[in-house]
């Protein structure tokens, strides 16, 4: 496919009011479009210049900054316009359709989701880890999250692909070249100690694996159900957990959860609580409404990584309890959680039972808090490393394990006593194409796609 290299616009700024609002275009060229809208000045590159946005007739729409990125020296690689003006929804809209008006005949649109970083991308700005990074730090729900996802849009987890697709390349080059001299394919093995640098680099691939999906929990979370009859503390519970580290939950549709879900945070581990208030069993009473209603909140416990169930440890469980439990999902964790243990006298504490993993603590108190967000954080997976960490996604996971299949499998042919060179060869060949798939350098049009149209208009 060949890239759309026609100039587009949008406003880039969030809908809403704000104190300045920010309309930009990208094209090979605008000079055409700048000519247009200001007939008077002459922008220079990178100069913030002052004066009024105006419609055809003259009549001023707004006052604000101009500034031209002359292309390659912009986020797009190409021309760049941004025109600053004031922050409402109705200004913006006004300057983006007099920006698409006098930009008609230059052959100027508007903006697809994603184009402007896509463009960034298709020239060389970006690769395509930075690109999703740019999302991801757009969309970041706590601190750790941004973070990790500023680390990836400077590129430390695209530097640490490279390096293992370098190392892969310079295997693949010895055993490329012994293929050529098939005499001295049996010892190359030996001589070139080919195992040896596999297992480094299987290594090393381990280690990036490892940072990545702390990375890419940092950025999904963990989903946690919170079920128990009212008043045994389950949102005492939640403010407990939460302390003073509550996340920030933004409105942008697309990060919006579902009303059910409350996203706190664990050291920077957003956890999506779905609240179960109002579930109950589904009897004859229930009408239809609130059934499918019930239904689908069963639906998303299905989802959940793990279950906490809290109960009054001053009262002991219910039967309505019983019931709650009878309706878990298979194989999904649970913590029991006995809360009040400052009321029945029990010392906080963690009792790793055959049913359940129990926990006694007091959300009053704040007693046998840290034991329950201990318990959190081993059941994902969360490791205190010490090494920086990069937002990563499912898809660089997969390529991830998929690259470390493939380097199994060179291993596997290696050790056989036919060592079949081209087999390992082959191997070597789909791992760095996993590998490079998480950078961009040989992803399909219809990844592309899928990745930047779930980016915003405008970004
Ligand atoms: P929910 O209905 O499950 O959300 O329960 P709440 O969090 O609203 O708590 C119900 C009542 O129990 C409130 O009066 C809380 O102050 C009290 N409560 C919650 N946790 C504790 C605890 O650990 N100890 C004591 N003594 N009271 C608690």
């Amino acid at each position: 496919m060949i890239p759309d290299t026609s100039p587009i616009a949008a406003i880039a700024t969030a809908p809403g009011r704000g104190g300045i609002g920010v309309v930009r275009a990208s094209g090979k060229s605008l000079a055409p479009l700048m000519t247009a809208l200001f007939p008077d000045t002459t922008l220079k590159p990178r100069h913030a210049t002052y004066l009024p946005f105006t419609q055809a007739d003259g009549t001023v729409i707004d006052q604000g900054i101009a500034l031209w990125f002359k292309g390659p020296h912009s986020y797009t690689g190409e021309d760049v316009l941004e025109l600053q003006g004031h922050g409402g929804p109705i200004v913006l809209q006004m300057l983006l359709a007099r920006v698409l008006e006098a930009g008609a005949e230059s052959g100027v649109r508007l903006a697809e989701p994603g184009e402007f970083t896509r463009r960034a991308y298709l020239n060389d700005k970006l690769d395509l880890a930075q690109a999703e990074a740019v999302a991801d730090l757009i969309d970041a729900s706590t601190e750790a999250a941004a973070k990790s996802a500023s680390q990836s849009l400077s590129g430390a987890f695209s530097r640490a692909i490279h390096v293992l697709v370098e190392k892969v390349i310079n295997l693949r080059m010895l055993v490329e070249a012994t293929l050529d001299f098939p005499e001295e394919e049996i010892d190359f093995l030996e001589k070139s100690n080919a195992r040896g640098q596999l297992a480094g680099i299987v290594d090393a691939l381990d280690r990036v694996f490892a940072q990545a999906s702390q990375g890419a929990l940092l950025r999904e979370g963990l989903n946690v159900v919170l079920v128990g009859q009212p008043n045994v503390g389950k949102s005492s519970l939640l403010n407990a957990l939460a302390g003073t580290d509550v996340a920030i939950v933004t409105p942008i549709a697309g990060t919006t959860r579902d009303k059910v879900t409350e996203t706190i945070q664990v050291e920077g581990i957003p956890l999506n609580i779905i609240d179960t208030a109002g579930i109950r069993a589904l009897t004859d009473e229930v009408d239809m409404v609130e059934r499918i209603g019930i239904e689908r909140t069963w639906g998303e416990v299905g989802k959940a990584d793990v279950i906490l169930h809290l109960l009054d440890a001053s009262l002991g469980p219910t039967r309505a309890d019983e019931g709650i439990v009878a309706a878990f999902p298979e194989g999904v964790p649970v913590l029991r959680i006995w809360n009040k243990i400052d009321l029945s006298g029990h010392k906080p504490a963690v009792d790793a039972a055959e049913d359940a993993t129990h926990i006694y603590l007091s959300a009053h108190d704040k007693a046998g808090i840290d034991l329950l967000r201990a318990e959190l954080l081993r059941i994902a997976g969360w490791q205190q490393t010490g090494e920086s960490v990069f937002l990563a996604r499912e898809r660089h996971l997969i390529a991830l394990r998929a690259a470390h299949q493939h380097l199994d499998m060179a291993g596997a042919h290696a050790a056989q006593d036919d060592q079949s060179l081209d087999l390992f060869a082959e191997e070597l060949r789909l791992a760095q194409a996993q590998l490079s798939s998480i950078t961009g350098e040989f992803s399909p049009d219809d990844l592309l796609g899928v990745i930047f149209s779930r980016f915003c208009i405008g970004k």
